[in-house]
């Protein structure tokens, strides 16, 4: 019986792997050039370090995520985001030295019990990265404009970068206080979700995609007129940075992303070009998540990259997979004999090579050649054996010369030298 892959899991195939891997070297290298080092997190953790860090109210903790019991009885679960794991890695290492900022990044799977849809996948890929030790706002505008000149290196254009402040420990639950009063007035109008959510977590409320609650929230509360002195100079200061480093933004007072340990900055970056999933980044400060995980008070910020959507949206110009600059077309078993030889020895030379191994005609090796993108082709016949020498073609301009099988290796290395390939 054929086995398929699990329901909302997805293979990423070699025809579009170099998105996956464009991506993923631009954003190395942009994190390092802005002071970033990666670390490598594990993929499943105690389930209670998500129920403490994510929050227990949240859908992702209630019904996302993939617990199991190991063999002791331990509930173990496959990790929804990354930064709960970051963090408790940085507790663990005692890496959170006071008077000091740490600046990481990370990569890899995701695992979500979500409803597959287009572009939503139960294993999905992140980039994330996080600062902990400052609540400098600086440092908020910093990573905005990290994102702002990432999504400019891959040629992904028409995002929309939206941000707001959810204040703090001092001012959150005021506006927590104002906003429950207004859902109250407004509870027939709202789904049963947003019923249960008013009590609970009633920012998720604005959270809500359904037409009824945006509706009925249309005057809610802005979070922004509840913001103490301290968070309000915090969001100018951002905001004043941002414009002065001519990093487009708007400000959204709806904007409450789904966690509960954010703080203060909270953004996402936006697209109108994949329907409804619109949110390709998102992130914000989470200053009191480290000591909410036995760790001092350090300040934090942080954000993902979806992989799958920012592929998606990626330029198909941008495909800048390598091309294979030489092919050897062998004809007949005697020319075959001498491929492993020839091809081993190019290869020591640093040639990227490749060849046939079945025996095919002259045209379908031709063919091949032209598909994996081959600049010449060497093509080796019983002729060409008895001349000793290999028949080279230039797939562009079609002109042949014949180079000495002998001396072959140094004579192509000095071809595609000479061509910078
Ligand atoms: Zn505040
Ligand atoms: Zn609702």
């Amino acid at each position: 019986m054929k086995i398929s892959a699990v329901r909302g899991v997805k293979d990423i195939l070699p025809e579009e792997v170099w998105k996956w891997q464009f991506i993923e070297s631009a954003s190395r290298r942009i994190m390092e050039n802005f002071g970033f080092s990666e670390i490598r997190i594990p993929v499943f953790e105690y389930t209670e370090l998500f129920a403490r860090s994510i929050g227990q109210g949240t859908d992702i903790v209630e019904k996302e995520m993939y617990t199991f019991q190991d063999s002791k009885g331990e509930s173990l679960s496959l990790r929804p985001e990354g930064t709960a794991g970051v963090v408790r890695a940085c507790i663990d290492h005692h890496r959170l030295q006071p008077d000091s900022v740490s600046k990481l990044y990370y990569t890899g799977p995701m695992f979500r019990h979500e409803r597959p849809q287009k572009g939503r996948y139960r294993q999905f890929y992140q980039i994330g990265a996080e600062v902990f030790g400052t609540d400098n706002p600086w440092v908020d505008a910093e990573i905005l404009s990290m994102l702002h000149l990432l999504f400019e290196q891959l040629g992904i254009s028409g995002t929309v970068l939206q941000i707001n402040s959810l204040g703090c420990t001092e001012c959150r639950p005021v506006y927590r206080k104002a906003l429950q009063k207004f859902l109250r007035n407004e509870q027939a109008s709202l789904c049963t979700d947003c019923r249960r959510r008013t009590a609970g977590n009633p920012l998720r409320v604005l959270d809500c995609k359904r037409p009824d609650c945006k509706e009925a929230t249309q005057s809610a509360p802005s979070v922004l007129a509840s913001l103490c002195r301290d968070c309000m100079a915090h969001f100018e200061m951002v905001k004043g940075t941002l414009d002065l480093m001519g990093v487009p933004y708007e400000v959204n007072e709806r904007l409450v992303r789904g966690l509960d340990y954010y703080t203060r900055t909270t953004f996402e970056i936006l697209t109108d070009q994949l329907g409804s999933q619109n949110a390709v980044a998102a992130g914000g400060r989470y200053d009191g998540l480290v000591e909410q995980l036995g760790g001092r008070p350090t300040p934090a910020i942080g954000f993902a990259l979806g992989m799958e959507r920012l592929a998606a949206l990626l330029p198909e110009e941008t495909n800048h997979s390598r091309a294979k600059p030489l092919y050897l077309a062998p004809l007949g078993d005697a020319a075959m004999e001498r491929m492993p030889l020839l091809l081993h020895q190019l290869r020591a030379r640093g040639i990227p090579v490749d060849t046939d191994y079945l025996g095919k005609s002259l045209k379908s090796q031709m063919r091949q050649a032209d598909r994996i993108g081959a600049a010449y082709v060497g093509i080796l016949g019983e002729d060409e054996l008895n001349d000793g020498v290999i028949l080279l073609r230039n797939m562009e301009t079609k002109a042949q010369t014949k180079v000495p099988l002998e001396g072959f290796v140094d004579q192509i290395a000095e071809t595609l030298a000479g061509e910078g390939a």
